[in-house]
């Protein structure tokens, strides 16, 4: 069980509390988050009455642990997420949101071309790799430090928010200043040192499902980032490793439905890496948004074949142009009948191209 102490109660209240509840003979300790404490029961109190706890002073609510492995995951409620100060990139208003750029950041020039002609696509997040997790050592490592500034100069020009990848905490602080999301890779979901790091952020964090990770293993994950305060996560369903091999990863939507139930976070789907492919972005890319997707992460660039990184699963921008209007296109189509936030002036003339 995890008592929930109201925010700003003083250190004094807070070790009463602690005391009471050790006084009840169950195990405790402390977490700081940034605005609260918690007292994290880690014993079995099921001998116990909840009312014990519900009125030790300061306790404003209690989570139980023992029916899930995510419990600020499970009780979280859906709040927007919005991307960058001034942007109006939002999720929580019931519009999807894409997020594109190209794998790499590979220059000025490429990045802020491409960020222009992703925004006309559609996309109202640019992404763009400054530190690039490589499977081979030999590989391009991204521009580093340059590709943050160049990302940040582009964004600001086309007022766009940006998205990066970082991998160690060294990175975090200094992408701080450049980026409006701290991405999560598939490689660091089981990073929970980064991950506690992430979470002591106040920016969003976009974190992608490790590719041999369980859905619950996922939650945990972001549940780490919750526990240190930080309540902005975006889940990104990104593939996983199976026995196909004709496919870069196994997309698993799924995966989607399934968290989309579980719980109230935004829940993103990257047919990029999904795939593999880039002849099979657009197909994945209107499944994720017809089985609940918030939004899409697709890698685009001018010349796909000549990309530094992910040349094969790249799509040019007018490629992006067309599967996001196909995709709000379906998603017109789910929300007929509902309250649709979703301008239907421009659905006749899309739908007859899904
Ligand atoms: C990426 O988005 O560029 C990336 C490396 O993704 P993943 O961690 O899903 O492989
Ligand atoms: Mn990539």
């Amino acid at each position: 069980m995890i008592l929930v102490l109201r925010s700003g109660s003083s250190l004094a209240m807070v070790e009463q509390a602690l005391a009471t509840v050790r006084g009840l003979g169950a195990e405790a300790h402390v977490l700081n988050t940034f605005d609260r404490a918690l007292i994290v029961v880690s014993s079995d109190t099921r001998t116990l009455s909840t009312h014990l706890f519900q009125t030790i002073e300061g306790v404003e609510k209690l989570i139980p642990v023992s029916t899930t492995r995510h419990p600020l995951i499970s009780s979280h409620h859906e709040q927007p997420i919005g991307l960058g100060k001034h942007s109006g990139t939002i999720f929580g208003t019931g519009m999807p949101i894409l997020i594109a750029g190209p794998c790499s950041v590979e220059s000025k020039q490429q990045i802020f071309e491409l960020a222009g002609s992703v925004k006309q696509s559609g996309a109202s997040a640019l992404r763009g790799g400054a530190f690039k997790p490589r499977t081979s050592p030999y590989d391009f490592p991204g521009l580093g430090l340059d590709a943050l500034e160049y990302m940040q100069a582009a964004g600001v020009h086309h007022n766009l928010p940006v998205v990066t990848e970082v991998m160690s905490a060294a990175q975090v602080a200094e992408a701080q200043p450049y980026v409006d999301v701290f991405q999560i890779g598939t490689r660091n979901m089981y990073n929970y040192e980064l991950l506690r790091e992430v979470g002591r952020h106040r920016k969003p964090i976009l974190l992608k499902r490790a590719m041999s990770a369980t859905v619950d293993e996922f939650l945990q994950a972001a549940e780490y980032i919750l526990l240190e305060g930080n309540l902005q996560v975006i889940l990104c369903e990104r593939g996983i490793r199976t026995f196909e091999s004709r496919t870069r990863n196994t997309l698993d939507l799924n995966a989607v439905a399934l968290l989309k139930s579980l719980t109230d976070l935004p829940v993103i789907v990257d047919p990029s890496h999904g795939t593999g492919r880039s002849d099979l972005v657009a197909p994945l890319a209107r499944a994720a948004i017809a089985c609940g997707a918030d939004g899409l992460l697709i890698e685009v660039h001018h010349q796909p074949s000549k990309s530094f990184s992910d040349a094969e699963q790249a799509i040019t921008p007018d490629a992006l142009a067309t599967l996001w209007q196909q995709c709000l296109a379906v998603r017109a189509v789910l929300q007929d009948g509902r309250e649709a936030p979703f301008n239907p002036i421009a659905v006749p003339k899309v739908l007859t191209t899904v």
